[in-house]
């Protein structure tokens, strides 16, 4: 089939995370994810960790013109050729339309837009659980609250934007791991079906 470029959209807390891993390891495609890329940025403290800092830190997205660069040069590697998973980005209206100018210019198009959904208490559970599991510093109450304030305003209209562009999979992202991940298949099964 041709390239499969897919993007998982769902407010922090949702599991999108697990599953792009789960589907980037079966599809052997590589899984891009922004927050994993920055974490990363961040622990070997590079110039790109120092100026992310204060917003993950806050809850806050890091600024565009930081985030877009470094996701279009991660998309540039020869891994990507085939395809592949973005999980965190686009986070807003402006990545959205900068993914689409970069497609475009390459004559490409994103194939579909995962989009997992789940009640707010679902989300709270799930990322205090994390919390404890993996000690993340934005995984505090308070940068919690925050992060789900700065999904309802900025990466929440990032689904009527999928589903203008006939791309958005809507599904519930409540249930075990491996139920949800059954109707992740669900959807991929049906693109390469009418591809
Ligand atoms: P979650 O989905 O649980 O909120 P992520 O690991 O995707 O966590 O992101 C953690 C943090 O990394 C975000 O709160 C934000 O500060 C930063 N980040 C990740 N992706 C982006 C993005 N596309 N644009 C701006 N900031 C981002």
């Amino acid at each position: 089939m041709s390239k499969l470029i897919l993007v998982f959209l769902g407010p922090p807390g949702v599991g999108k995370g697990t599953q792009a891993a789960k589907l980037a390891d079966d599809l052997k495609l590589p899984h891009i994810s922004t927050g994993a890329i920055f974490r990363d940025h961040l622990k070997r403290e590079t110039e790109l960790g120092k100026k992310a800092k204060s917003y993950m830190d806050a809850g806050n997205l890091v600024p565009d013109e930081l985030t877009v660069s470094m996701v279009m040069d991660r998309l540039g590697q020869p891994d990507c050729d085939a395809g592949y998973i973005l999980d965190g980005f686009p986070r807003n209206l402006k990545q959205g339309e900068e993914l689409d100018k970069a497609l475009q210019a390459r004559g490409e198009s994103i194939t579909a837009a995962l989009n997992f959904d789940a009640p707010r208490s679902v989300l709270v559970d799930r990322i205090a659980g994390r919390a404890e599991k993996e000690g993340r510093k934005d995984d505090t109450p308070e940068t919690v609250k925050n992060r789900l304030e700065v999904y309802d305003a900025e990466t929440g209209p990032l689904t009527p934007w999928a589903d203008g562009k006939r791309i958005l999979h809507s599904f519930d992202a409540q249930g075990t791991v491996d139920e949800i991940y059954a109707r992740v298949k669900v959807v991929v099964e049906g693109l390469k079906a009418g591809d």
